[in-house]
């Protein structure tokens, strides 16, 4: 029997059929999804994946591959059926290697994003991925989501930080490509087609990464901005003086700082609140003194803010980013919440959250509109908290009609549905409907060869 052949592969500690140890793994983090399953294996090498792999395949039966379970579409919860194989990467969690001289490093899957940041920075190197989920998710999710987050301006996403990756086939074969290569054209990238393919083509469990020079001098200020459109026109001005030493440009409405400050009162807000915008800047500048102070004053007399503060120490930015990062939960606890993370070209985000707000309230009165995110690369979270004396229930059934009315003006900018958080099972009709048949024929086409019984993640982003 299957479940029996799974408990053997994977050895007593590397199981559970518990109810109570399973339902953190079984429900998403907003709570918006919940899903059963015949057995949550915990394989702790890559050979346990690849026999746990080959047992599911010869049975046909389907496995959702699963990380910190922080990702935000439901892609890591199996469905109800309680039949498909909960696979948590989490005791595969060890750094294989560090090379500060070749600025690379190998971790397994399973290592949380948190401990990848801190093995670079104890050999004096800067990994550059980061989120406010980081001490939870781990590299196999980050990758399979192709993550973003706050430093996207500078390095890239998680793919650009990818440089070789072990995965293991929906048939149970080792794929081995592990390279810490900067070029390499021997024939197809291959890693690419697993990155951001949400564990539906195969299961990540080990990643080469890019590493980079330690940030020497960051600074960490706070703006405050008229509007969406005062806060791009700085950011191109910022960029002129900046170049790419500008690292993250994070757009934060008052609404937000409002709902942080009311659920987490400790939080520190050293701004006058009525300005009705904010912008979160860290720079990593290689110098540091007066210039930097010269170029802010000539901004503000330039009207493109109202008003700055530059955090004095590494304790005032924490301060800065902590309510920056304390946003997705505070709104959790504001009530039901409606998320659209999506994408535009960064000179239209404000012409998007103006047409966008207007089609939203227009539908459900009442809605509240908490637009933030990494305006630098065009990436809002458009998300909507539920009318403050409403139902929760009511607002969220109005969930998909007011999904699409947010995706139709997401289309009518030229965006994408989803910026970094993925498809899962959130978004699977939507992709149809706005990528067309050409490109998710091909998407198709890639799954089919790479997965014929469908057995990986069935049910998601296609
Ligand atoms: C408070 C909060 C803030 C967030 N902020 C950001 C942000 O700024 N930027 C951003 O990009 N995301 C953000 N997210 C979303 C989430 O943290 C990311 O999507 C993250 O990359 C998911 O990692 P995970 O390990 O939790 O993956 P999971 O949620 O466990 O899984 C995500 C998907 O990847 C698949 N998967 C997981 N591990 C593997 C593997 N080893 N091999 C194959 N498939 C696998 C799963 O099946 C699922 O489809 C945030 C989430 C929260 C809760």
């Amino acid at each position: 029997m299957l479940v029996d052949q799974l408990k053997d592969i994977v050895g007593p500690s590397g199981w559970t059929s518990d109810a109570s140890d399973l339902e953190p793994h079984l429900t998403e983090w907003r709570g918006t999804w919940h899903g059963k399953t015949l057995l949550m294996v915990s394989p702790e090498s890559t050979e346990m994946v690849a026999a746990v792999v080959r047992a599911c395949a010869k049975s046909g039966t389907a496995i959702v591959p699963q990380g910190g379970n922080t990702g935000l579409c439901g892609g890591a919860i199996p469905d109800e059926s309680g039949k498909q194989v909960l696979l948590s990467l989490s005791r595969m969690n060890r750094i294989r290697s560090v090379s500060a001289r070749d600025y690379s490093l190998c971790a397994e899957a399973g290592c949380t994003l948190a401990s990848i940041q801190k093995a670079a920075d104890d050999v004096g190197r800067f990994f550059p991925l980061s989120l406010a989920a980081e001490g939870s998710c781990q590299i196999g999710g980050n990758l399979s989501t192709n993550a973003g987050g706050i430093n996207v301006l500078r390095y890239g996403t998680a793919r650009a930080q990818a440089l070789g990756l072990e995965v293991v086939l929906a048939d149970g074969t080792i794929w081995n490509g592990l390279r810490t290569l900067r070029k390499d054209t021997a024939g197809y990238d291959l890693k690419q087609m697993f990155i951001g393919a949400e564990g539906t083509l195969g299961i990540i469990t080990a990643a080469s990464l890019r590493l980079y020079p330690a940030v020497r001098n960051p600074e960490t200020v706070l703006f405050a901005v008229e509007s969406p459109d005062a806060a791009v026109a700085l950011l191109a001005a910022l960029r002129v003086e900046l170049s790419d030493q500008l690292q993250a440009f994070e757009l934060i409405p008052a609404r937000a700082v409002r709902f942080c400050l009311k659920h987490f009162p400790s939080s520190r807000f050293p701004l006058d609140q009525e300005s009705p915008w904010f912008v979160l800047l860290e720079t990593s500048r290689e110098s540091t003194g007066d210039d930097f102070e010269s170029m802010l004053m000539s901004l503000h007399e330039s009207a493109l803010i109202t008003d700055a503060v530059i955090a004095k120490n590494r304790s005032e930015a924490n301060d800065l980013w902590r309510l920056r990062h304390s946003i997705s939960e505070s709104q959790k606890r504001e009530g039901a919440s409606l998320k659209h993370d999506i994408s535009i070209p960064v000179a239209e985000v404000g012409n998007f959250i103006r047409v966008a707000e207007a089609a939203v309230t227009r539908a459900v009165p009442g809605t509240r509109v908490v637009a933030f995110g990494h305006v630098g690369d065009g990436n809002i979270h458009f998300n909507l908290s539920q009318p403050k004396d409403g139902s929760a229930a009511e607002f969220l059934a109005q969930g998909q009609r007011l999904a699409s009315l947010v995706y139709d003006v997401v289309d009518s900018f030229g965006g994408s549905i989803s910026a970094e958080h993925g498809i899962g099972q959130a978004k699977r009709e939507h992709l149809v409907r706005y990528r067309g048949e050409t490109e998710t024929g091909l998407m198709k086409a890639v799954k089919a060869a790479l997965d014929p019984k469908n057995i990986m993640n069935p049910g998601k982003v296609i």
